[in-house]
């Protein structure tokens, strides 16, 4: 008997594909799906089945999917070079792209260092910031203080800082000394800055959303205090906007909510409407300017990686903010959050619902009641595949991050699609 397509697709990736984030003896017991193609807001299995895009391809994809300005873009840097290092040569779209994003990051940044994930987004701000104390004469400011919760990737400096006891406990051991504040309150963070100011090198905080906590919202006020004390206390403030930047807030970086300006800022997701690996250090003048020296002197910053500032990646990101400029996606977002918010709460007033969190086009939708090795959250979205929807949930925290150029007819069939999941649970 002929293998059917999807039959040998799924075979092949059982046999051969570990996959990130996923309990791996479920996978093998399941059937899983397997995107050939998407339209739109649509992603396309292999049986032709559509699904709507509910998490935007792991909260970065923007415009949706085949995007006909997006794909120009990558066909025609085609034409020209598909890669080049940044290491002692420069390369086209880079520069136009770094322009351009000059213009719309918090002003008193102005340099930009590329990598391809959050994760190295975040590791170079790490060390950047732990370079820039060594190298004014302060080697002692080398530690870091992070938020409870918080998750920065999945690399040994940004589980340090953003650590979780469910994803990183076993490396625990491997991690560097981090001092570790509430989001509730500055308070905690201010008693840390008393007794370790002269030690810190920066603190890391995802602004306004910490995302993979479970989309926690924190208090009005919050950052712009964060910020204050970082400047009384002669630190550095790195904001991770991986999750939160390019929009996703209603705002185009979370930090405008509150007028903030980091010293280093991180972004990845999103830059290149979702389509390839690119993500970005932005640094203040000041920071730069400390790394300026004989190369004798040993100030110079040595990290890279070999895709870093990739044509066809920058070229996709240049496309990508053109139309985030020109189809005013950014004001959108602020718009739809509205009507979201109204279209959930009917889910909000469900007895399993604990509490629905949003910012934006940012939402957790939190159950209660249930034991969580039952993996509910998990089970509402696997159900979900069957009407059509794409979700992926933290925990019972059911997640909505759709592409942000989403219309509200979509955004309403993902909405009513869970309400009857939820409401339907035993
Ligand atoms: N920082 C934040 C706030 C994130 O949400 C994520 C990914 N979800 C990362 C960093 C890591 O990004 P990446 O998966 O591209 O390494």
């Amino acid at each position: 008997m002929n293998e059917s397509k999807t039959d040998r697709l799924r075979r092949l990736d059982k046999q051969h594909i570990w996959h990130p984030f996923t309990p791996m003896k479920l996978w093998l017991e399941s059937d899983p799906l397997v995107i050939v193609a998407a339209e739109g807001m649509h992603l396309i299995d292999s049986d032709g089945n559509r699904y709507l895009d509910g998490v935007s391809s792991l909260w970065c994809n923007v415009h949706g999917h085949r995007v006909p300005e997006i794909d120009a873009a990558i066909r025609a840097q085609l034409d020209k070079v598909a890669h080049s290092t940044m290491l002692g040569l420069s390369n086209e779209p880079a520069i136009e792209l770094a322009d351009r994003l000059m213009r719309i990051v918090p002003e008193n940044l102005k340099k930009i260092f590329y990598s391809d994930a959050g994760a190295t987004a975040n590791e170079i701000a790490f060390k950047m910031a732990a370079q820039y104390w060594y190298n004014v004469g302060h080697p002692e400011k080398c530690e870091f203080i992070g938020f409870g919760d918080a998750y920065h990737g999945d690399t040994v400096g940004a589980m340090s800082i953003g650590r979780t006891e469910l994803f990183h406990k076993p490396y625990f051991p491997l991690l560097f000394k981090t001092h570790f504040a509430s989001t509730q309150s500055t308070e905690s963070l201010e008693q840390i800055l008393k007794r370790h100011s002269q030690c810190i090198a920066a603190i890391c905080i995802e602004p306004i959303v910490q995302g993979a906590a479970g989309m926690l919202i924190q208090p009005p006020g919050f950052l712009s205090e964060v910020r204050r004390l970082v400047t009384q206390y002669n630190t550095l403030l790195i904001a991770d906007e991986v999750a939160t930047g390019f929009g996703r807030t209603g705002k185009m970086f979370a930090c405008e909510h509150e007028n903030v300006q980091p010293d280093l800022m991180c972004v990845a997701k999103g830059i290149t409407g979702g389509y390839l690996p690119l993500a970005a250090t932005f640094a203040t003048q000041k920071i730069f300017d400390a790394f300026l020296g004989d190369p004798r002197e040993g100030r110079t910053f040595f990290h890279g990686h070999t895709y870093t500032g990739n044509p066809l990646a920058c070229a996709a990101a240049i496309a990508s903010f053109d139309l985030l400029k020109k189809n005013r996606v950014v004001e959108g977002v602020a718009e739809k959050a509205i009507a979201v918010a109204e279209m959930l709460r009917p889910i909000a007033a469900i007895p399993h619902v604990k509490e629905i969190r949003q910012k934006g086009l940012m939402i957790g939708v939190e159950l209660q009641g249930f034991d969580p090795q039952l993996r509910t959250g998990a089970r509402v979205c696997m159900n979900l595949r069957k009407r059509g929807i794409i979700l992926r949930p933290l925990g019972d925290t059911i997640v909505i991050m759709p592409p942000l150029a989403m219309e509200i007819d979509d955004l309403k069939s993902i909405i009513e699609a869970l309400n009857a999941e939820i409401s339907g649970l035993m």
